[in-house]
């Protein structure tokens, strides 16, 4: 079968090969035909071999976790999915035996193995997977979507920690979980949502999925600007997701008393902010990671099959496998939403 392999330890070195498909499933384990992967950021850590690939990754390694496809084989204890279901995963493999897996946090598993980094990956024909991370979708939702829903339910989960109705909303970065968090807020009855991007291509991105409005924080002050929207009193909920600390120490002074912030974003290192601010607006400030097993899923489900999300403009590119080093150069370009590529129908 053909898989996109992480060859060597250190910059590029990855290869479109030929490799054996995978055999010998466990009890629980299953094999997945796949037809569309959807490019993540870390993916391109991985090429990149950022800091963090290097301390985790050990080629050769199958990468790729963001997917959807058609259960082929089952092992022989498989009870969660049957031959011909449509599915899509949760990137984090959860051990089912810590403290968090065993009290209803399996997606803060202290054990987590992480599809595509830990585990071969799904950048690939095929690729096989305990049950417990399998998601079977309704099949009408297009394949395109399918493949990203693990990247909106990080949107969704960041979205989740409020009641959005009628409520203003600050979305800082706009990349492409950024976008679909505005499609999310939407849907939820957010208004207005305001997005602060820096890039012309995200910018038009944010104003076509249905930003109210869409500040560059390079050309205006950000605070300024949500509180002249907001008439003075800041927005009622802000969501961080461009791991800049300006965007983040802005963010919090934007957010109106007794708001809340949902910090999704990843920073370089330790970062400044003015955490008395915080306390004295009473602000409740959530971390989030990955999403929730599965609650998030099943929303992310919902919301595409009943059409609640349009992600035409955030899946800007659909490309052939082949061409997935196009995909990888212009992710790092920033030119683009998410990048799907197609494998089997
Ligand atoms: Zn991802
Ligand atoms: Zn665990």
């Amino acid at each position: 079968m053909r898989a996109l392999v992480k060859k060597e330890a250190r910059r590029g070195a990855i290869e479109l090969q030929k490799v054996p498909k995978p055999s010998d499933l466990g009890p629980r384990e299953v094999l997945i035909r796949v037809n569309r992967v959807s490019i993540c950021g870390s993916d391109v850590h991985i090429y990149e071999w950022n800091k963090w690939a290097a301390s985790r990754i050990r080629p050769p390694r199958i990468i790729g976790h963001e997917f959807t496809g058609e259960v082929v084989k089952l092992g022989s204890d498989v009870e969660l999915v049957k031959e011909g279901d449509i599915v899509v995963a949760e990137s984090h493999i959860p051990c089912m035996a810590c403290y968090q897996c065993r009290t209803g946090k399996m997606h803060v598993c202290r054990n987590t193995k992480i599809i595509g980094v830990d585990v071969d990956g799904a950048f690939a024909d095929y690729v096989k997977l305990p049950e417990v991370v399998l998601w079977k979708i309704d099949p009408s939702i297009p394949a395109e979507y399918a493949s990203v829903m693990e990247p909106l339910g990080n949107a969704i989960h960041t979205a989740s920690v409020a009641n959005l109705s009628g409520k203003s909303v600050l979305i800082t970065g706009v990349g492409p979980i950024g976008a679909m968090a505005i499609a999310v807020t939407k849907a939820s009855g957010s208004a207005p949502i305001i997005a602060a991007e820096i890039k012309p291509y995200r910018i038009k991105m944010a104003r076509k999925i249905g930003a109210d409005y869409v500040i560059n924080p390079t050309e205006q002050d950000l605070v300024e600007e949500v509180m002249k929207i907001t008439e003075g009193n800041g927005v009622d909920v802000f969501l961080e997701m461009s791991g800049n600390p300006k965007a983040l120490a802005d963010g919090i002074k934007a957010v109106t008393n007794g708001g809340k912030v949902s910090v999704l974003g990843v920073y370089d290192g330790r970062i400044e902010f003015d955490m008395n601010l915080a306390v004295f607006k009473a602000l409740t400030i959530y971390g989030i990671t990955g999403r929730e097993m599965f609650k998030t899923w099943h929303v992310a489900t919902q919301m595409l099959k009943y059409k609640q999300l349009d992600l035409s403009s955030v899946v800007t590119h659909v490309l052939d496998f082949d061409d997935w080093e196009e995909g990888m150069e212009l992710m790092q370009s920033g030119n683009c939403g998410k990048i799907v590529l197609k494998l089997n129908d």
